[in-house]
């Protein structure tokens, strides 16, 4: 559903209106279009020096010029600027910070709407020496508080290297060019971690997933149907899963993706077998898996019942774990497929009213994080992205004034677009997301609360 607000205070007497009145004044965001700039400026790469010194800051100058963007090593006075890359990857000690951070803030305000700032440095788990951990640590922090601060769509994100990654690997090369571009725009305030140099960046930017077979569960509306259009446009091609009752919708999808429809109820005992063999007689290949079927049966804990107990938990959680067991098991698949999953911010912050499905999303991130390194073991790879407020079917039935509240109480004042979800899926389900596995990443404008 559309947000009236967003587009009324977006501009002229709306914008001033809102600006007296002090109300939020959300913006639209910059989404990502077909032939748009990757960024809307040039980009500043400041290394631990204050300029695109040292060795992860030069490398990834050099591949941002590759790429055909204009890359500064100084900000130029009143210059607007569409990216600043802060390249952390050599910080020994929280003094390190200094230089690089405070160079960084004389450039904030220069920030064009919709830019972005990124950080790359190291996991503080891979460290041995605690001030090293403390200054790692200290990016987090940091990277989360400047995305509270930015405005107009702006947004501030990290990517975490494992000991296993560079600056320089694939899927540091794939989280930057996601996070700097319109398909990121509702991730903000938030880490990927890279932890092996494994990957591959696409031939072709705009059709990443090329030549890939993908299976969308629950593509009959929502956000999976708006994963099936994503994947699609990306190059891929589709296999459409929904139940029964809602083969009408499933096939107007697939008829619009040039998919093909699988009408399948994810939680009967052979789901998996039946996905693999439609998959492979129909297309000759599994490469992707999307698992966002998902239900809400919403009540207090002191009033649930067992069948809205059951029925979430074996919808959202138990059918992709068996999902997933049937794929480990295949003898038909030569290499395991890329899987995304769909959790969900319950599932990290709690949500009244929804413990059973916060635990059935809390139990994806679990097993996403437990089968991350099956799956890898077999080539493939696991990963989920966790929605906040994304304006659909689902949350369109919230009463309006609890709609209106939880929609605003994010760093971007908005709820999501399916899109958004979508956009995330994709690239985690691409060939540059290859040193990306076991993560969670979160589509929810950084929400205020909770998580
Ligand atoms: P939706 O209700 O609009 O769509 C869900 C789809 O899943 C429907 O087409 C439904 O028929 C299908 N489905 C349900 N049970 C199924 C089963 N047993 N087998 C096959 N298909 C089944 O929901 P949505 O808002 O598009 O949500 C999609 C996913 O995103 C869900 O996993 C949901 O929990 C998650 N999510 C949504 C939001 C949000 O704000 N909308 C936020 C966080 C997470």
């Amino acid at each position: 559903m559309s947000d009236k607000y967003t587009q009324f205070v977006s501009r002229g007497f709306g914008r001033d209106l809102a600006g007296k009145l002090g109300l939020p004044r959300p913006v639209e965001l910059r989404r990502y279009k077909a032939g748009d700039p990757l960024i809307p400026g040039p980009v500043l790469v400041l290394g631990q020096n204050g300029e695109s010194k040292g060795q992860g800051a030069e490398a990834l100058a050099a591949e941002l010029v590759s790429w055909g963007l204009d890359v500064r090593r100084n900000a130029l006075p009143k210059e607007k600027l569409g990216a600043i890359v802060l390249v952390l990857d050599e910080v020994r000690t929280p003094e390190d910070l200094e230089v690089p951070v405070l160079t960084a803030a004389r450039s904030v305000r220069d920030l064009a709407a919709g830019g972005r700032i990124i950080s790359v440095s190291r996991t503080a788990e891979s460290a041995t020496d605690p001030a090293e951990a403390a200054a790692r640590q200290g990016i987090d922090g940091l990277v989360r508080s400047l995305a509270k601060e930015l405005r107009d769509g702006a947004t501030a994100n990290g990517i975490l290297l494992g000991s296993g990654a560079a600056p320089q690997s694939p899927g540091t090369l794939g989280a930057l060019r996601f996070f700097l571009s319109g398909r990121s725009a509702f991730v903000d305030g938030q880490f990927l971690s890279v932890t092996s140099a494994s990957g591959r960046l696409p031939g072709d930017p705009e059709k990443p997933l090329a030549g890939k077979v993908a299976v969308v569960t629950g593509a009959a509306r929502g956000i999976g149907a708006a994963i099936a259009r994503t994947l699609h446009r990306d190059g891929a091609t589709i296999v459409a899963v929904d139940v029964p009752a809602a083969g009408d919708h499933l096939a107007e999808v697939a008829n619009e993706v040039k998919g093909t429809a699988l009408q399948l109820d994810i939680t009967v005992p052979d789901a998996g077998e039946r996905i693999i063999r439609h998959a492979l007689e129909r297309h000759g290949s599994l490469d992707i898996l999307v698992h966002n079927a998902g239900i809400t049966r919403d009540k207090l804990l002191a009033n649930m019942d067992e069948g809205r107990w059951r029925s979430v938990i074996a919808v959202n959680i138990a059918s992709q774990l068996r999902i997933n067991d049937a794929i480990l098991a295949s003898s038909e698949l030569p290499v395991a497929p890329r899987i995304v999953s769909v959790a969900s911010t319950s599932g990290i912050a709690g949500n009244r009213g929804q413990s059973n499905y916060a635990a059935s999303k809390g139990g994806v991130i679990g097993m996403v994080r437990a089968s991350a390194p099956l799956l890898e073991a077999r080539g493939g790879a696991i990963n989920a992205v966790a929605p906040g407020f994304i304006e659909t079917e689902m949350t369109a039935r919230i009463p309006f004034v609890t709609r209106e509240v939880a929609r605003r109480l994010n760093s971007l004042q908005q709820g999501g677009a399916p899109g958004d979800v979508a956009e995330a899926i994709a690239f985690l389900a691409s060939d540059a997301a290859g040193g990306i596995s076991g993560d969670v990443l979160r589509v929810c404008g950084q929400n205020l609360v909770g998580a």
